[in-house]
């Protein structure tokens, strides 16, 4: 049977209509879109949403996954996401970024603040700047917003699994390992550095021979690990904090149930007709630090970002104030218990 072709104005009404169709799904996603409230770190141009989506999974979830979370996540409003070399997401963030535009989801690269993490497999000064430049064609940009040393430890090999033998764990060459990321700022590579899992005594020491200041340290926070000394500590030093893990990292390999299964957040959180990762996100929020939490869940990704016109009482601050306090994420977990590697997890 021969088969005709479709004529020209049929084509243009189909092709029109598609158009009319993604134009009218794209009005749709930007009217639902949550308003992340952003902050201006120092010395940086583009002000940075206070609440990332967070890209580590357990098991590490796939590309396609991972991409299409991103995706969602965009659609829900993010416009900040957190990766890492680690975390293995750094690809499918890019496809994401670049589906993205191609989509007209976002209308340029800049729209998206994108941190990413320098593992510890490549923190001899050497490595740094050849590291953030592979983490780059990873992510298939040009730059990126924030680039992290991820953990103050030097491995001196690469490893593709852990634990990781005690012979390969050594001490960060701070001075070093920061002149490399300041030569990444040099090169146009990101556009601001700072530390991940950095105690006061490390940064400390950071700071003292820093030329461009660390503009934030991203460490583990939430009820159950609130870090008030250390953010007293950064607050003094014009460091912004970032908390990760602000959920407890539930269903994770390094965390648990203690802040969605916590009786005095769910008390709060049913008075307040909002559920307790809503709770523990906006006592995080309400701390003025920024937020990095995962999910890859439409449902709850969106809920997410519903914490940003409500408040805690002065009595449910005080009452989670009183929640017992500890540590959740240990290198020791990731790494395996040796002796530098415990030092780094006391001071935390
Ligand atoms: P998290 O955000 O505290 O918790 C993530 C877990 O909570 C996931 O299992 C997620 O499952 C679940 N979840 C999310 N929203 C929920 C909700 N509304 N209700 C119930 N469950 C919910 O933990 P995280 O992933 O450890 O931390 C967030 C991000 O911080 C990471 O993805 C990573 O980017 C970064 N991070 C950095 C470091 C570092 O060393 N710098 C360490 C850890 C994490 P679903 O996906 O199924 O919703």
């Amino acid at each position: 049977m021969h088969q005709s072709l479709p004529s020209l104005s049929i084509i243009y009404i189909n092709v029109h209509n598609h158009c009319t169709k993604q134009a009218n799904q794209l009005k749709k996603y930007k009217k639902k879109m949550a308003v992340i409230p952003k902050l201006k770190l120092g010395g940086m141009e583009k002000a940075m949403p206070v609440i990332g989506m967070g890209t580590a999974s357990f098991p590490m979830a796939d590309l396609e996954t991972t991409k299409a979370a991103v995706l969602e996540a965009i659609k829900a409003g993010y416009r900040h996401f957190d990766t890492a070399f680690a975390y293995g997401s750094e690809t499918a963030l890019g496809e994401a970024v670049a589906e993205a535009l191609r989509l007209g989801l976002i209308d340029s690269r800049s729209d998206l603040f994108i941190t990413t993490k320098l593992w510890a497999s490549f923190t001899d000064p050497s490595q740094i700047v050849p590291a953030c430049k592979m983490s780059l064609q990873n992510l298939k940009v040009e730059y990126v917003d924030m680039y992290l040393i991820h953990w103050p430890v030097r491995l001196t090999e690469m490893v593709r699994k852990t634990p990781v033998p005690v012979e390969i764990v050594k001490p960060l060459d701070i001075k070093g390992a920061w002149k490399g990321m300041e030569e990444c700022v040099n090169l146009g590579l990101t556009k601001a550095i700072g530390v991940s899992n950095f105690s006061i005594k490390t940064l400390d020491h950071l700071l003292s021979t820093a030329k461009i200041p660390p503009t934030l340290n991203q460490v583990e926070m939430n009820p159950y690990w609130q870090q008030k000394k250390l953010r007293e500590f950064c607050k003094e030093r014009g460091v912004h904090v970032t908390a990760y893990s602000p959920l407890g990292a539930n269903n994770t390999k390094w965390g648990d149930d203690r802040i969605l299964g916590n009786e005095v957040l769910a008390d709060i959180a049913k008075a307040m007709g909002k559920t307790t990762a809503q709770v523990a996100l906006r006592w995080v929020y309400e701390q003025g630090v920024s937020i990095a939490s995962k999910s890859f869940n439409k449902e709850r990704m969106t809920q997410n970002l519903q914490i940003f016109d409500w408040c805690l009482s002065d009595q449910d601050l005080e009452n989670i104030s009183q929640l017992p306090q500890a540590k959740g994420v240990t290198l020791a977990s990731i790494l395996g218990p040796h002796p530098l590697v415990l030092e780094i997890d006391a001071d935390l």
